[in-house]
């Protein structure tokens, strides 16, 4: 036979473009149209319902950015058209995919919402609220001669990522423009032909194989063959009436099952809504109810459709917002359709959330699935965060979950990941059984090619056979549509293809844990080779996550002190309500700086309004517990004892008996010493010289530096906020040009000296402060910083050979080597960490630790003395341009400091000591702790009350040493029983009480919660 097969593939194209996609629909009958412009912001549809509507017609311009329309739709069915099928298609004039452009929810003329319109689903149903399939039921058709009518309501969304990743100004109302963006383009009812829509299925399903088989394969050329028929059976005159003999041509090779060793798929329906980036918050409710519109509408026409809703706040929404989508939603849960999935409150970033926040992650989303729902949620799902802490699979364990699903790590630049089901050991040691969809999408569109790469990509064939895909239109939401599901029900069982069963995610797990037992094991990190900017961009949004962790932890302390001493009511609505907040904003493209300025505009107003009243439950919790008195009473919520005040506590303020600092001028350089380290700093205002006393060690290198800052020219290649790119370190400016050097504060208590530079458009003032009794050298920054595409780093090149660094994540810390042998070590040139980094040799080393930072870099070299050079840097401000211009603009003020000599259990105590400074306040007398511990390796990282409201105290411990440890827990008040509980402080275990207290024993990083009820 001659080859035509490139031919036959042609006039299949254009079949599909130019006839059978444009026979979908027969007879129109045109919407009349009109048109209320809201004025401002988003309104509840009560308001628009009474709106006063203005006519309006195809053509029309609508939609300034962030604007939204309401617009009325009616159309008088004709009576011909009676018993047919029949839906209203509207195109609002969409641009971009779907959820990055205009976006539609439509509402019945009562007010209940019927279903979302983006630019990949563009009908409605003309009768009652389901008809989200093409079944041939009796709901789906139309009575002639009845009117329809229909509110909707656009959202004028804008596309605000560029071609080129230009920057733009539409990421906030008020620089967006006012001029409309979009135009209404069609508003019809139509004759829907079903059998032609089946036929497109047909048709798109085994040409999308036949791409993907290979031409030597016999089955090619079946359904080649096959497709060559249908079109000849086609009758382009009368397309809806030729469809079914065109679709009996395909019958054949549509029935041929698949081989019996075909990859199998689990299809998940799934929306993935970011939620806030490139819109902001409360866009994202709106996105939200589009959404679930449309899910629940598939689900009420398609029983065995299933569809993983992740993300309690987004639920939460809808119970807040949108009361009818709410009820929709509980009755498809309740069916099993809606799979509340994840068990945290948002898909968080989970490089940077603190321990106790990303604990809470999971109480707050996991119980809101439980009291809604009466669901306890077994799959952590995770698709799109940047990268994966290794504290992460205890907490997934800790939790209650079983399962932990991603495929970010996909996206890696540089090493393929080598497993797609594994077993992810965390840094305690809990494994937790995980799965990456090898499709590398979680936005999922069940086509041929889709498929194929998951089946290609598989790294662990032979071992499993199943995998996972989320499939729906995602990050702006939209979801699964009917066209995907009349795929899978073809690809259920089809020669050539993957298998595909629409389930609940546990269930693939469940099947893949059992043929798989023995998968391989990943060891640490999920380190994701892209987006390593997203440690530093939107400084001030960290901060603020930084600050109120650290608000809520003295908060819930003191409160939970106060309560117990019979002193105050605790706060819980209070508190429950901020930790929502904070929580929300660790969203991964909140925390991380990659969202338009509103979103970071909202969250930096969010955390001064919490902070406002954080301190105000910090101050009414300590003046009732000092008492009424004129002693200086000062707060340690620190979990180690300083100062004589010890930790968890409070005392009145005693003399300091450690030596008083001194300052000596020499030539240009200003000498300080206390005793424990001799600080130059030098006519530069550079840190020439930090000694150890005791050791003698010197921790500047030699010719070297401390606290140089360094300006890179930042200009990646693509993804502003989020990248970084090798070459930035290329170009690099160190800032020693000094316009003063004075020294400012002067007392035997503390000398600090401030140092003043100008560069580019910006200022800095770094005030380096030595304090009595403290090895550290203290830099507090004010940073007035106006540049553009800059990274803004602080170096110390310090004289330790170290092979690794550690670096402060949730619950303990993780070990990153300093060489760059492999590519997987050369990948990692930007780091996180939390409130401490430390570098070392053998028994001696230093830690740098920080009040706002979590970007860093550790570099080594060796010198021609022969010594190395370990060089650690704090990354401390970008000025990124997309997608928010003006990222990082203004006056920011943060703080680290130096700590030389120090080794972990030091870093961990002064990394803690920065975040947590002491307060005072005027009262009667001290507090003494309510719970104690006598091995500062056991670390407390939350002291509450128990969300159930019994008044049980609990506390939440981990190992924070990286040893075993034992210790003793005591109290201040009377036990009258103590449980080990998991994070959602549920009983595990009875723990015995020994003489008053409790005795523990944890492994390295074990985290270990504990309810103690009182006598
Ligand atoms: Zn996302």
């Amino acid at each position: 036979m001659h080859d035509d097969h490139r031919l036959v593939e042609a006039r299949l194209e254009r079949a599909l473009q130019q006839r059978l996609r444009p026979a979908l629909y027969g007879e129109t009958v045109p919407l009349d149209i009109e048109v209320w412009h809201a004025p401002g912001e988003p309104v509840p549809v009560s308001e628009a319902l009474a709106a006063d509507f203005k006519p309006a017609a195809l053509g029309d311009k609508w939609g300034p950015p962030w604007g939204t329309s309401w617009f009325r739709l009616t159309a008088q069915v004709p009576q011909e058209w009676d018993g047919r099928r029949v839906e209203a298609v509207i195109d609002l004039g969409f641009g971009g995919g779907p959820g990055f452009s205009a976006e539609g929810l439509a509402y019945t003329p009562d007010g209940d919402p019927i279903k979302g319109l983006n630019p990949d689903n563009i009908y409605l149903p003309i009768s009652g609220l389901t008809a989200g399939g093409v079944s041939e039921s009796e709901h789906a058709k139309a009575k002639g001669g009845t009117r329809f009518q229909v509110y909707l309501e656009a959202a004028a969304n804008p596309t605000v990522i560029q071609e080129g990743f230009r920057p733009t100004n539409l990421g906030d109302k008020s620089t967006a423009g006012t001029d409309p963006m979009y135009e209404i383009r069609r508003a019809e009812i139509a004759v829907f032909h079903v059998d032609v829509w089946h036929l497109l299925r047909d048709v798109e399903v085994l040409s999308q194989l036949m791409e993907e088989l290979p031409e030597d394969l016999p089955r090619r050329a079946e359904i080649l063959r096959a497709l060559e028929r249908s079109l000849d059976a086609l009758d382009y005159d009368d397309i809806p009436g030729s469809a079914g003999l065109a679709r009996e041509q395909l019958a054949p090779v549509l029935s041929k099952p698949a081989y019996a060793s075909a990859h199998q798929i689990s299809a998940v329906g799934h929306a993935h809504i970011d939620s806030a980036w490139l819109w902001p918050l409360r866009e994202t409710v709106r996105k939200v109810a589009r959404t679930v519109s449309n899910v629940t509408t598939l689900a009420a026409d398609n029983p065995d459709f299933r569809f993983a809703f992740s993300q309690a706040q987004q639920h939460a929404w809808m119970k807040e917002h949108h009361p009818k989508v709410w009820d929709r939603l509980k009755q498809a849960v309740e069916a099993g359709q809606i799979i509340p999935i994840g068990g945290m409150w948002v898909e968080s970033d989970t490089n940077m959330p603190g321990g106790e926040a990303l604990a809470r992650q999971f109480v707050h989303g996991k119980r809101f699935f439980l009291d809604e729902y009466g669901i306890e949620t077994e799959v952590v799902w995770l698709p799109d965060s940047f990268g994966y802490t290794a504290a992460m699979p205890q907490l997934v364990k800790l939790s209650g979950h079983k399962w932990f699903l991603t495929q970010k790590i996909s996206w890696n630049q540089t090493n393929k990941f080598p497993h797609h089901t594994f077993w992810w050991e965390g840094i305690d040691g809990t494994r937790v059984f995980t799965h990456f969809p090898p499709a590398d999408t979680y936005n999922g569109q069940l086509t041929g090619k889709e498929l194929a790469r998951a089946q290609r990509n598989y790294q662990d064939q032979g071992g499993g056979t199943w995998s996972l895909l989320p499939f729906g239109h995602g990050d702006g939401g939209g979801g699964p549509t009917r066209e995907m599901l009349g795929r899978a029900e073809r690809l259920a069982d089809l020669e050539s293809s993957p298998k595909v069963t629409i389930e609940h995610p546990a269930d693939f797990f469940a099947r893949a844990h059992d043929e798989y037992t023995k998968a391989p094991v990943w060891v640490g990190e999920l380190y994701l080779e892209l987006h390593r900017a997203t440690y530093t961009s939107q400084a001030k949004t960290k901060q603020g996550n930084r600050r109120s962790e650290h608000l809520l932890r003295e908060a819930e302390l003191w409160s939970a002190a106060a309560t117990v001493a019979g002193k105050l009511d605790y706060p819980y609505a209070d508190l429950d309500r901020i930790w929502k907040a904070v929580l929300l904003n660790q969203f991964h493209d909140i925390l991380p700086g990659s969202s338009i300025h509103w979103v970071h505009r909202e969250a930096e107003e969010t955390y001064a309004r919490l902070a406002v009243e954080l301190e105000a439950i910090i101050e009414r919790a300590q003046a009732a517990l000092a008492g009424a008195g004129d002693a200086t009473v000062v707060f340690n919520a620190a979990p180690h004892d300083r100062n004589g005040v010890p930790a968890l506590g409070a005392a009145v303020k005693s003399g300091s008996h450690a030596p008083a600092v001194t300052v000596e001028r020499d030539g240009g350089s200003v000498v300080l010493g206390n005793g424990l380290v001799r600080v130059r700093i030098d006519e530069r205002g550079l840190l020439s010289s930090v000694l150890e006393i005791e050791s003698g060690r010197e921790a500047i290198a030699p010719g070297a530096v401390g606290n140089l800052l360094q300006l890179h020219v930042d200009t990646p290649n693509v993804w502003d906020a989020w990248d970084v790119d090798p070459f930035y370190r290329n170009k690099v400016k160190d800032l020693t040009d000094v316009d003063s050097i004075e020294v400012v504060a002067e007392s035997a208590e503390e000398v600090a000296v401030a140092v003043t530079r100008s560069f580019g458009s910006s200022t800095i003032v770094q005030t380096i402060t030595l304090r009595a009794g403290e090895c550290q050298v203290n830099i507090d920054n004010e940073i007035d910083w106006h540049e553009k595409e800059k990274f803004l780093k602080a170096a110390f090149p310090l004289d330790v050979r170290a092979a690794q660094s550690a670096s402060e994540t949730q619950f303990g810390h993780l070990f990153r080597p300093t060489h760059t042998n492999t590519s997987w070590e050369d990948a990692k040139f930007e780091i996180c960490a939390h409130r401490w980094i430390h570098v070392g040799e053998p028994g001696y080393g230093h830690a740098v630790v920080n009040n706002s930072t979590y970007g860093h870099d550790v570099t080594r070299d060796v010198r021609e003395d022969g010594g190395t050079t370990t060089t650690v840097r704090l990354s401390l401000l970008r000025a990124p341009r997309v997608p928010d211009p003006v990222t990082d603009q203004g006056l920011h003020r943060l703080s680290y400091a130096l700590v030389p000599g120090a080794g972990i259990p030091e870093a961990v105590e002064e990394g803690y000591r920065i975040n947590l400074p002491a307060r005072t306040v005027t009262g009667a007398e001290g507090v003494a702790p309510l719970v104690e511990i006598d091995n500062p390796a056991v670390v407390v990282e939350a002291v509450k009350l128990a969300d159930d409201q019994s008044g049980d105290v609990v506390v939440r411990l981990y190992e924070a040493h990286g040893n075993r440890a034992t210790a003793r827990l005591s109290t201040s008040f009377g036990l009258a029983s103590v449980q080990e509980t998991d994070l959602l402080e549920r009983t595990l275990a009875d723990r015995e009480i020994t003489d008053g207290g409790v005795s523990v024993a944890l492994r390295p990083f074990q985290v270990l919660t504990l309810r103690l009820k009182r006598a």
